[in-house]
């Protein structure tokens, strides 16, 4: 995709904000992530996964292929990504849950951060004065402004800022979070 739209909330949709799979495909433009933390992983035939929400709801996801979730790297934690994902509505007295279809489970995809992370990342990298522009320990922007190896996205303005950056800012732990993001969305 290219960045996430000007409209970020429709571009990551809740669970009860996706479209149920039953209506109509919408056009090829239209795409939207789902994303959702995962807590539980709870294959008994098929994979499946319990994740939650940004409303905090919890609900079921389910592969029709056959995968190893584990070795895929969708562990408890982590924020899965599922790119045009849609509810299935169930009969009554049985949940809603979202389920990726067969060859699909390659498009989703998992971001070694919680959801409140990968979310005020991914806005902060849709932005406009988004990383990058300033050096993100003390905010100078005159001057040459290097960007971290790990990400090639957070810029400082010297070798302390970095250091203060990764340390006492919680880089490290945002770094490899913005590198997935990268990864998915460019
Ligand atoms: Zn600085
Ligand atoms: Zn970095």
């Amino acid at each position: 995709m290219s960045a996430p739209g000007t409209d970020l909330l429709s571009a990551f949709p809740a669970f009860y904000e996706l479209p149920p799979s039953s209506a109509p495909s919408s056009s090829d433009e239209d795409t939207w992530y789902l994303l959702a933390q995962i807590k539980e992983n709870m294959t008994l035939t098929k994979p499946t996964l319990i994740v939650t929400d940004r409303k905090g709801v919890d609900f079921a996801v389910t592969f029709d292929d056959a995968l190893d979730l584990k070795a895929r790297g969708f562990r408890k934690g982590r924020t899965l990504v599922a790119p045009r994902a849609t509810r299935e509505d169930r009969e009554e007295g049985k949940k809603a849950i979202v389920r990726i279809g067969r060859g699909c489970a390659g498009d989703v995809k998992v971001i070694p951060g919680g959801l409140e992370q990968v979310s005020e990342l991914a806005f902060l990298l849709a932005g406009s004065d988004g990383l990058g522009q300033k050096c993100a320990a003390c905010g100078a922007t005159e001057g040459s402004l290097s960007k971290c190896t790990g990400c090639a996205t957070a810029a400082y303005c010297s070798k302390d800022c970095q250091v203060k950056g990764w340390s006492e800012l919680g880089h490290k732990s945002n770094c490899k979070v913005i590198r997935s993001i990268r990864d998915i969305w460019g």
